[in-house]
């Protein structure tokens, strides 16, 4: 970023009240990663800004680079991604996405895959799909994209191909001779979910039928895994999930 002037494909991942009038707005960009700017006078209700800059908006922008941030001085909507708004039970799970997705970009490094992720993944909530398995996929398609793929082929220690542990901690399976305090249960069902799950498109994750269990299993690592083993603490709007 380095022009006066700049323009950008984005997605509105989270707004804040800024002063009197405006709005800070989290933008994710292919190119540009994860970045700041300023709606100025977005809050007033006749703004021409303000409709541009809500929440899970994908849009083109155009840029003034300010002092501190980015002055957002166009908007042209692609999509509003409004049935979020019109479905309560599908907002916790937008909200979640956007959430997780702010919160495991660091900042302004170009990220078209997890951009593409995301967009992706508000498109699939809208539709019939399992917002459970959904949620699951993407939590583990995101990791793996920003680098911290869990070991699930075999025990992270030793190797063997007997392992129905998993530790946050060490982020993989272990064995029963392996595992130390931290492991929590993960069957080689669940493990061969979580991998078809990281690696089938993120449209295909309803098409995997995991038992009560093992959906049960898959929660409980894919919750610890991001909150510990990518020191992300807790992730508030993962409570919100009617899971
Ligand atoms: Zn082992």
């Amino acid at each position: 970023m380095t022009q006066r002037i700049f323009k950008a494909e984005g997605l509105v991942l989270r707004t804040r009240v800024l002063g009197e009038a405006d709005r800070l707005v989290t933008l994710l960009t292919p190119e540009e990663g994860k970045f700041e700017a300023v709606a100025r006078g977005a809050r007033k209700t006749k703004s021409r800004l303000a409709a541009g800059v809500d929440l899970f908006t994908y849009g083109r922008y155009t840029f003034h680079r300010g002092k501190t941030w980015p002055i957002i001085t166009g908007q042209d909507p692609i999509e509003r991604f409004s049935w979020f708004r019109d479905d309560p039970d599908l907002y916790p799970y937008g909200v979640y996405m956007a959430e997780l997705t702010d919160r495991l970009i660091s900042g302004e490094e170009p990220c078209a895959a997890i951009f593409r992720l995301l967009l992706e993944g508000w498109r699939l909530l809208g539709g019939n799909n399992d917002r459970f398995l959904l949620c699951r996929s993407f939590e583990l398609k995101l990791a793996h994209l920003a680098g911290y793929s869990p070991h699930l082929h075999s025990c992270t220690n030793c190797n063997t191909d007997k392992a129905a542990l998993f530790s946050p901690r060490q982020g993989g399976l272990l064995c029963s001779r392996c595992h130390g305090a931290d492991a929590i249960k993960m069957g080689p069902g669940t493990a061969a979910i979580a991998r078809r799950l990281i690696e089938a498109p993120l449209g295909r994750a309803s098409q995997v039928h995991p038992t009560d269990c093992q959906k049960k299993e898959l929660a409980c690592v894919t919750a610890a895994f991001l909150t510990y083993h990518l020191d992300l603490g807790e992730i508030k709007s993962r409570r919100m999930l009617k899971e």
